[in-house]
């Protein structure tokens, strides 16, 4: 038996990583799964090139609790290790062995999907227990190992009598850590953290219904089986030409069991260069709470989940969609702000944008109508990421549409060419007549359309930021609201609409009515008396209103989705 002194350079790191290694105490499962994750798939790669010439079989990984003697098991059928490399591995802090084995094996073991690199994720182990020991034996021939530590930099090595290979990892739960003996637990750290790992892990046995002889024989038996809780191959590691409308659906299911709606279309990202990523996005039905949507974008790391908070790495407006995004690469023991500045993950961030809007784009174009059904539920995304990212705010005017009163819908391009003859004003400027509420601007929607003109219905709380943009860049086009009084300046086609009252009788009638509007900003229209249309409008002008409107939003915190830009 050896004993020897744990090499860190701090006399006694564990209290430290108790506190200071992660916040999060929970992750420990996930570190020790990923390092079993790491050794099957080792040996996986050393069987494959050659190089260790055992079985590789169809290793699981089990994660088992003994309630008696309170202990927490993590065994796996990899490489295991010999004594030597417990040595190494194990007592050299922060000596990251993934990232030995990476750089040993550059060329050839890029693709194994390898997790570990930080060198800490072991002794993390500590945040929870009060004593861990390792039984392991080496895929090489050579006897096994058994290490023990209680948490002090001392440890103790002898061999073990254990004869198959792989490596078991028994935490001793310190009794401020007695939670993590509960089934419910670690099932539900498990489900959280190692759903979609790339090696089976078992954890219990479940019932599950089996028939037994055939025809008038058959027999339905209850038998018991491996509770195995991941699914090893999740749709986003496959190519998208393997996969269906179906797929990307149940995997939607997979995602999020409790959501019953359908989500609108999908998006699978897929690149290896410069930078690695895989995943897939959803466009969900929004709801009318845009609160609640944010956090649902899932970050993984070769299969093991990271994170749902993706701020910084996807731009703001897409974290309104869910779904999965899996990178190696994107740097996570830094800060939030670090990640904005860093450029990987900028390029990363820029590529999802124009993947989306390629995405959105090729459904307008392979199917119009389809695309005009959805577009209310996805226009806040789109009309939010217009606002905020210039780069798809250039793309975005190819399938923005702006649907009118009367459900059509026009791209900016066609709206300009219908507008050009019967929709402008004096200047010569192109006039968008637009309502927010049907309801509420019924009688001026029927009056604008009473003169022939047609009315845009753009009711997204953030429309008149968007209206302001789309003024600044477009020279000659102004929106205008159906209640301002600018419908009058519109140069009309017919001028049918005559009143039956006498001039007279008009002004006594217009004199009567402006009595009793409040203010003199607004300026009261009498209609012809017959049409359909209300017998008269009291209209302001559309600056009065925009400058009320802007004052009283202050123009920034939208949903909450941090600071607007500024208009
Ligand atoms: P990392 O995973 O980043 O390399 P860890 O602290 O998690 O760092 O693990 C340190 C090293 O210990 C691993 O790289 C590996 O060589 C070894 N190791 C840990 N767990 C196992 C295991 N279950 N089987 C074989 N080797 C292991
Ligand atoms: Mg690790």
């Amino acid at each position: 038996m050896t004993t020897g002194k744990i090499n860190v350079s701090v006399e006694n790191i564990f209290p430290l990583i108790k506190k200071f290694l992660y916040s999060d105490h929970e992750i420990f499962l996930r570190e020790l799964v990923s390092n079993a994750t790491d050794a099957t798939l080792k040996l996986k790669h050393l069987t494959q090139i050659g190089e260790a010439s055992v079985e590789y079989g169809n290793p699981v990984i089990e994660v088992k609790i003994d309630k008696e003697n309170k202990t927490l098991h993590i065994i796996d059928q990899g490489l295991g290790m010999t004594a030597d490399e417990v040595e190494k591995y194990i007592n050299q802090v922060a000596f990251s062995g993934a990232e030995e084995f990476l750089d040993k094996y550059k060329d050839s073991a890029k693709d194994t999907g390898i997790i570990g690199h930080f060198g800490l994720g072991f002794y993390s182990a500590f945040m929870v227990a009060k004593k861990v020991e390792i039984i392991t034996k080496s895929y090489k021939d050579e006897p096994a190992a058994h290490w023990v530590c209680d948490g002090s930099p001392e440890f103790t090595l002898e061999p073990s009598d254990k004869t198959d290979r792989g490596t078991e990892i028994i935490l001793h739960i310190a009794d401020d850590s007695e939670e993590f003996l509960e089934d419910h637990r670690i099932s539900s750290l498990l489900t959280k953290y190692n759903k979609f790992m790339p090696v089976p892990i078992k954890f219990g046995t479940k019932t599950e219904q089996k028939a037994f002889g055939v025809g008038e024989e058959e027999k339905m038996e209850e038998i018991q089986v491996d509770n195995i809780i991941n699914n090893t191959n999740p749709a986003w590691t496959k190519q998208p030409t393997e996969l269906k409308d179906e797929d990307y659906e149940s995997f939607y299911r997979e995602l999020y069991p409790m959501q019953f709606e359908d989500p609108l279309f999908n998006i699978h990202l897929n690149v290896d260069y410069p930078f690695n990523l895989t995943g897939i996005l959803y466009f969900p039905k929004l709801s009318r709470d845009l609160q609640i949507q944010k956090d649902k974008i899932q970050l993984y790391q070769n299969q093991v989940f990271v994170t749902d908070n993706v701020e910084g790495i996807v731009p703001e407006f897409l974290t309104m969609l869910r779904g999965v995004i899996d990178s190696p690469d994107i740097p996570l023991n830094v800060s939030r702000s670090y990640l904005q500045a860093d450029g990987n993950v900028k390029k990363i961030s820029n590529y999802i944008t124009r993947k989306v809007s390629d995405k959105l784009k090729s459904l307008f174009n392979e199917n119009r109508e389809d695309f005009e059904k959805k577009w209310n539920d996805i226009k806040i995304v789109l009309e939010y990421g217009m606002l905020s990212e210039p780069k798809f705010y250039e793309k975005a005017g190819a399938f923005t549409l702006y649907p009118t009163v009367d459900d059509k819908f026009y791209t900016l391009e066609e709206l300009k060419e219908k507008f050009k003859d019967n929709q402008t004003d004096k200047d010569g400027k192109l006039v968008v007549l637009y309502a927010q509420d049907k309801e509420a601007q019924h009688g001026y929607i029927e009056s604008a359309k009473a003169k022939g003109y047609e009315v845009l219905l753009l009711d997204s709380p953030i429309i008149s930021h968007l209206i302001q943009k789309l003024e600044s860049d477009n020279e000659n086009l102004q929106f205008v609201r159906v209640d301002s009084d600018h419908i009058d300046k519109l140069i009309q086609k017919d001028e049918t609409a005559i009143s039956k009252l006498s001039d007279e009788e008009q002004e006594k009638l217009k004199t009567a009515i402006q009595e009793v509007v409040p203010s003199t900003n607004y300026n009261v229209q009498l209609e012809a008396m017959d049409s359909d249309s209300a017998p008269f409008l009291i209209t302001q002008p559309e600056f009065m209103r925009r400058m009320k409107e802007m004052s009283a939003s202050g123009g920034g915190g939208m949903f909450g989705m941090g600071n607007f830009p500024e208009m």
